[in-house]
């Protein structure tokens, strides 16, 4: 009975190895195993007390109960781009294990012991709370993630808190009669399922994100596809009150051309240079998609169609000076662009099939050039 805590952890342990397996990109979830497999191996170590020497034991355990929490706050940095730097590992762990050592070996306490322990592991998961508070402003998994690491370093304190008082002072056989021991048992099985069923949560939320995003990306150009556009523009074409919208076509001039000179490789990566050119011009809140092959979609919220003009020339003024990749130096590379203003009412691809048609007029003109909807034809310049 005494282990069940331990195979609980442990068939955690597994879960997120066997996640693992099935997406290697994903190295936080072999943090998130190693923190439950560290966790488990320490409640073994201390219920079956084995090493039976005390010193050895505690020691055994406090490098095991460090290694949780280090593994798991490296784990959360990891998914979100972060570390946690080797010295910092190193001082937790040696701060820890260097208290419990003393605090056994110089001066027997087991209720500073029980506390220090317990404090260590609630620093550790709240210093890597800190260091992702910025996710207080991210999704809603990013924030339930916090919460839950806030949530679990509390419980770490509060114990210590509420019951440290209740640990003898050096009676081991005591230790496992008095209350905190009941907390910290009750903790290691309802709490570790918990945070395990949490993590599991934000792994399974992460996964399904990760594949709405591949699903709705252009693999060559990391901008959105047809449908991605189509997703993201929902709220712009069917809101019930009208904001302006332009909807700028683009499309680049003789590509055709491009590939058969310079071959299938350099036309990707033209495509993919204009690509980020458009990313890099339009503000954050603006849509950019690639519907086509080489035909881009740009949404520019809350822009009126001689905003859009203005944005436009200076981008399309921006691709034609572009140096690239795979070409002749001097080689320059010319877009022509339609633009209209979403109309009240009027759905995404009826003001997309509008700009197109101002687009077409472009390369009628000689291409290279923007036509907005309302506007003289411009000449090129
Ligand atoms: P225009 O100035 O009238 O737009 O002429 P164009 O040559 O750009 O237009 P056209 O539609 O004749 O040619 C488009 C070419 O884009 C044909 C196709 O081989 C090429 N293409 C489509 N998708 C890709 C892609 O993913 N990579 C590359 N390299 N070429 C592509
Ligand atoms: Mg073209
Ligand atoms: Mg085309």
């Amino acid at each position: 009975m005494k282990f069940i805590p331990s195979a609980l952890l442990l068939l955690f342990a597994a879960s997120f190895f066997s996640v693992w397996l099935l997406d290697r990109r994903r190295r936080h979830l072999v943090l998130f195993s190693l923190a439950f497999l560290s966790v488990s191996v320490g409640t073994v170590v201390q219920f079956a007390l084995w090493p039976s020497d005390i010193g050895l034991n505690t020691l055994a355990c406090a490098v095991l109960y460090t290694a949780g929490p280090l593994f798991l706050a490296e784990g959360v940095l990891v998914r979100s781009g972060k570390r946690m730097l080797v010295v910092e590992h190193a001082a937790w762990m040696t701060l820890v294990v260097g208290l419990l050592g003393y605090f056994y070996y110089a001066e027997d306490n087991l209720q500073l012991r029980a506390c220090l322990l317990n404090l260590g592991m609630a620093g550790i998961v709240l210093s890597s709370a800190w260091q992702l508070r910025h996710l207080m402003c991210g999704s809603a998994i990013d924030r339930a993630l916090l919460w839950m690491l806030s949530g679990l370093s509390l419980t770490f304190v509060l114990r210590t808190l509420l019951t440290g008082g209740s640990v003898p002072i050096n009676d081991v056989s005591a230790f496992f009669e008095s209350p905190f021991w009941l907390w910290a048992q009750f903790a290691m099985s309802v709490l570790g399922v918990a945070m395990g069923l949490g993590l599991l949560v934000v792994v399974c939320a992460d996964v399904v994100l990760g594949l709405k995003a591949e699903r709705d990306s252009d693999l060559l150009t990391s901008l959105l596809n047809r449908r991605g556009l189509e997703t993201r523009a929902v709220q712009l074409f069917s809101g019930a009150i009208h904001q302006a919208v332009s909807v700028v076509a683009c499309d680049i001039d003789r590509f055709k051309s491009i590939n058969d000179r310079f071959g299938h490789a350099a036309g990707d990566s033209v495509l993919a240079t204009v690509a980020e050119t458009i990313r890099r011009c339009v503000r954050g809140r603006d849509l950019v998609a690639r519907i086509g092959g080489e035909e881009f979609v740009i949404l520019l919220r809350n822009c009126t169609v001689d905003d859009a003009y203005v944005l436009t020339e200076q981008l399309r003024r921006e691709i034609a000076a572009c140096d690239l990749a795979g070409l002749p130096e001097g080689f320059r590379v010319t877009c022509s662009f339609g633009i209209v203003e979403s109309q009240s009412g009027e759905q995404l691809w009826d003001a997309i099939g509008r700009a197109d048609k101002m687009l077409y007029a472009a390369k009628h003109a000689g291409r290279n050039r923007t036509v907005a909807d309302r506007r003289e034809l411009p000449a090129a310049a």
